[in-house]
């Protein structure tokens, strides 16, 4: 048996913890079979309790932009942690890391750190309804915000994975406060505008789409959010947990060259720790407690470790900003190669890229939650497992972005191809 460990672990692991993971889409419910258990990681492996080794493209789903044990990264959490480990008391390098996020992104004043990607969103929200004296949201079907109860409205990501979009839990009258529009498709948000004029607060929606596959934001779409939140006083949110210090150094703001009021950030700026953040123009953060009526805190927000880890992950980013292209490059020649192989399938298929993101549907075109919900899961389970065993770690759902990190080599993107290859010959 290939994964004997990993099995017995995962039994164990169910006894204590429901489902016997701590995140839902770990579970492999998606694609069925087990979980493997990882026991290590570095640059571009992965090593699983069964000692096999895996090429990782999920990067502990995007922080690991620099492959896994990132020295730099990996140090400064050391020399912190002899220091103290967390003391809900001021420190220097929560002003180091938010002076060089600033330095990073377009279009921000003032920055607040969380622990999470779920907490910057929802505190995005709460601020955005604060500043604007307004109740309702726009967000997009198929895009993945956390999990906070605004956002489970037919959510994309391990929601739609495991087929219940509205989460028993979420009251109605949290649900009524968020509208639900279509990804690409701005007719839909001008009606939902004008059926709730004067209402909403903001528009909340990922600039480039991570939780239903990659999905790419077609042109006009982002310029037309901007136009429409001009237009009616709404702020326009981009949630960069995922493309913030992934696409470029200033995230999609600066890639798609797209100004957002608000944007909040998890993943790469903890460097593999847990943090999140958000930020806007001064204007809009000084609504926030403690200089405005705007509520929000937490004990370990901005602790030693995780801005440790997130100021040496974005110092590197910063000083090398050639790591964008690299990995867009190494991006481009994995599609083509992917592409190559998987036309050798009579299986409709397509390759939705973005600088480091990818994803492969098994359908024809992929616009929006509707098209990548018509993706073949038959198929995509079959290819999930094949390259699994070929040691290939992919996302274990049709419904997530891979994410490129720079560790990779040439090498390791021609054996991804030939393993890609090979599964898809067995179709
Ligand atoms: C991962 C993700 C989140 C949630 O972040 P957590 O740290 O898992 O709470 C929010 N938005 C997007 C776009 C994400 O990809």
């Amino acid at each position: 048996m290939l994964y004997k460990r990993s099995s017995a672990l995962f039994a164990e692991a169910k006894k204590y913890i429901p489902g016997g993971v701590n995140s839902p889409v770990r579970a492999f419910n998606s694609v069925g079979g087990e979980p493997i258990f990882v026991k290590q990681a570095k640059g571009a492996y992965i090593y699983d309790e069964d000692d096999r080794t895996y090429i990782d493209y999920i990067a502990s789903w995007g922080p690991m932009i620099l492959g896994h044990a990132f020295e730099p990264v990996v140090n400064s959490v050391i020399e912190k942690a002899a220091l103290g480990t967390s003391f809900g008391i001021p420190t220097k390098i929560e002003t180091d890391i938010a002076k060089l996020a600033i330095s990073m992104v377009p279009n921000i004043d003032k920055i607040r750190f969380v622990n999470s990607g779920t907490e910057a969103c929802m505190s995005a929200v709460r601020l955005a309804r604060g500043f604007t004296s307004k109740d309702k949201i726009i967000k997009f079907a198929g895009c993945y915000h956390g999990h906070s109860d605004s956002f489970l409205i037919q959510a994309g990501s391990g929601a739609v994975t495991f087929g219940s979009p509205n989460s028993p839990g979420v009251t109605q009258g949290t649900a009524k406060d968020t509208l639900l529009a279509n990804y690409n498709d701005l007719e839909s948000v001008k009606q939902l505008i004008d059926a709730n004029a004067g209402e909403i607060a903001a528009i909340i929606l990922e600039p480039v789409a991570g939780n239903m596959g990659c999905v790419i934001p077609q042109e006009g779409f982002l310029k037309g959010l901007r136009g429409l939140c001009d237009q009616h006083e709404i702020l326009l949110i981009f949630d960069e947990v995922m493309t913030g210090f992934r696409l470029a150094k200033g995230g999609a703001q600066e890639f798609l060259g797209i100004d957002a009021d608000i944007v909040t950030f998890g993943k790469v700026i903890g460097g593999g720790l847990p943090v999140g953040a958000f930020a806007a123009r001064d204007e809009i953060m000084s609504f926030l407690a403690p200089l405005g009526p705007v509520y929000q805190a937490g004990t370990l927000s901005g602790n030693p470790l995780a801005m440790a880890a997130g100021f040496a992950m974005l110092n590197h980013l910063s000083q090398n900003p050639e790591v964008f292209q690299s990995l867009t490059d190494k991006t481009a020649y994995l599609h083509k190669g992917l592409q190559q192989a998987l036309s050798k399938t009579q299986v409709p298929n397509t390759i939705n890229t973005i600088g480091s993101m990818i994803s492969v549907h098994f359908t024809e075109e992929v616009v929006d939650f509707k098209t990548a919900a018509n993706g073949n899961n038959e198929y995509f389970k079959k290819f999930f497992h094949g390259m699994l065993r070929e040691g290939i770690y992919l996302p274990p759902s049709a419904f997530e972005s891979w994410f490129l990190n720079d560790a990779l080599s040439y090498q390791d993107l021609d054996r991804t191809i030939e393993a890609a290859s090979k599964v898809v010959n067995s179709f």
